[in-house]
């Protein structure tokens, strides 16, 4: 019997709220802030209506730290799940050090004025949290996540070593818009028009953005092409798992989304930097987020599945040589929103937050200070994946990915 904040009021606050409800014996007493008072209200009825369950609702600029402080002191929760931008998570590490509280989150800090996200800012915070007897846990999304958990139960029950790592993130739905993104459009647009990063023998290789891909037949989806990318749980796997010798992250586009693209950035509109418009300064890439689809209202009309996983070869824990299996999850956009309201990318993101925040409350995932996924036993992490959404098929191939 716990009680929890959650901060931040999108799609994946929304699914992670509506998992915590249905699990009422540990998140016994629910509470939602957010920057739009009245976005927490409409996932509080719903959560009512839904689940019967009661939430309360708060206003909050969490980049604010005393008056995060303040709303942390008001309803002393046991944990403080960030689920806002990553803009927000220093500040509320902060806040939650200055009160004494767990933190948990789904994606590691990035500075607005640089397109760069990275774990140094928030494994800085080591130390402060440890020496409070705190715990923070970075990433406990789906990639970053569910990810790295997938890796270290390979690691853990079917492989000594992992030699190549590749993750490929399909979302092989169907929004029915001409462009939108799945989640937040300024950070997703933020991450894809980065340029890719991937880990070789024992350094990075970069590459201009979206210049190689592959397809990949996806089960359950069919072929796509598939991104090579820069994604977060690269560093994190490549620091917990040193034998890596090569480690990839592939994220599958269709052809509109990346003709569209091509366009927002070759006008402009994708940029960082600020401009005077009429006199005000305004950010482009901020402004076209604001005129996009909003990710959370994409739910009624997602039809398809994703499917996410990874595949790992290294030395077989058996003995029997050099293996390569594939784990991964396929989840269905309609199944989602017939659930919780929100398509599939919210539900899986939102599902593994609940389940990360439901093992440090009840005491299964203990430690003190800053942990990313891959340093907590993966078991009781997989058995929740199976027991709330987004159940996981594990299989052996012939070998690693042909490209
Ligand atoms: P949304 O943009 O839908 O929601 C973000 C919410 O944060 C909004 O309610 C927004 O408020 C609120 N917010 C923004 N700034 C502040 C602030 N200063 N103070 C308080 N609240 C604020 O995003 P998503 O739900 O799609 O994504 C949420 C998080 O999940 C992001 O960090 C994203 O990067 C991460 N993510 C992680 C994934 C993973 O697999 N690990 C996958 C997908 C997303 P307002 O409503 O006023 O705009």
């Amino acid at each position: 019997m716990s009680c929890v904040l959650v901060i931040g009021a999108g799609g994946v606050s929304s699914v992670c709220i509506h998992k915590m409800a249905q699990n009422a014996g540990i998140f016994s007493d629910i509470h939602l802030a957010s920057r739009t008072r009245s976005k927490c209200d409409a996932i509080a009825a719903s959560v009512k209506t839904r689940e019967g369950a009661q939430v309360s609702t708060y206003e909050i600029d969490a980049e604010e730290v005393p008056a995060m402080v303040n709303l942390i002191r008001k309803i002393q929760p046991s944990l403080v799940v960030n689920l806002a931008l990553p803009y927000q998570d220093l500040p509320i590490m902060d806040a939650c050090l200055e009160a004494g509280v767990a933190y948990l989150d789904t994606a590691n800090y990035e500075p607005k004025d640089e397109a760069k996200f990275e774990y140094k800012w928030q494994w800085a915070y080591h130390d402060r949290f440890k020496n409070a007897g705190l715990m923070a846990l970075l990433g406990s999304g789906f990639d970053p996540g569910v990810t790295s958990v997938f890796t270290m139960w390979l690691r853990k029950h079917k492989l000594k070593t992992i030699r190549q790592l590749d993750i490929l993130d399909c979302n092989g739905g169907d929004h029915g818009q001409a462009f939108a993104t799945n989640f937040n459009p300024e950070i997703n647009i933020r991450e894809v028009t980065a340029p890719a990063r991937h880990w070789e023998d024992g350094k990075w290789v970069e590459t201009p953005a979206l210049s190689t891909h592959h397809s990949f037949d996806f089960d359950e989806v069919g072929p796509r092409n598939a991104y090579l990318m820069y994604h977060e749980e690269l560093e994190s796997l490549s620091k917990f798992i040193p034998e890596l010798e090569r480690a990839r992250f592939w994220m599958t586009f269709g052809d509109e989304y990346i003709k569209h693209l091509t366009v927002l950035e070759n006008v402009g509109m994708t940029g960082i930097e600020p401009i005077i418009y009429q006199g005000k300064e305004i950010i482009p890439l901020q402004f076209l987020a604001a005129v996009l689809p909003k990710p959370e209202t994409l739910g009624e009309s997602t039809t398809g599945k994703t499917n996410i996983g990874c595949i790992a070869t290294g030395e077989a824990l058996d003995g029997s040589g050099e293996k390569t299996f594939y784990i991964n999850n396929i989840c269905s956009h309609e199944a989602a929103y017939e659930e919780t309201g929100n398509q599939g990318v919210s539900y899986t993101t939102g599902v593994p937050a609940m389940i990360g925040a439901a093992l440090m409350l009840n005491g299964t995932w203990a430690a003190d200070g800053v942990v990313n996924m891959e340093e907590m036993d993966p078991d009781p992490f997989m058995d929740m994946l199976n027991a709330h959404g987004l159940p996981w098929n594990v299989k052996e191939l012939d070998g690693p990915v042909g490209f």
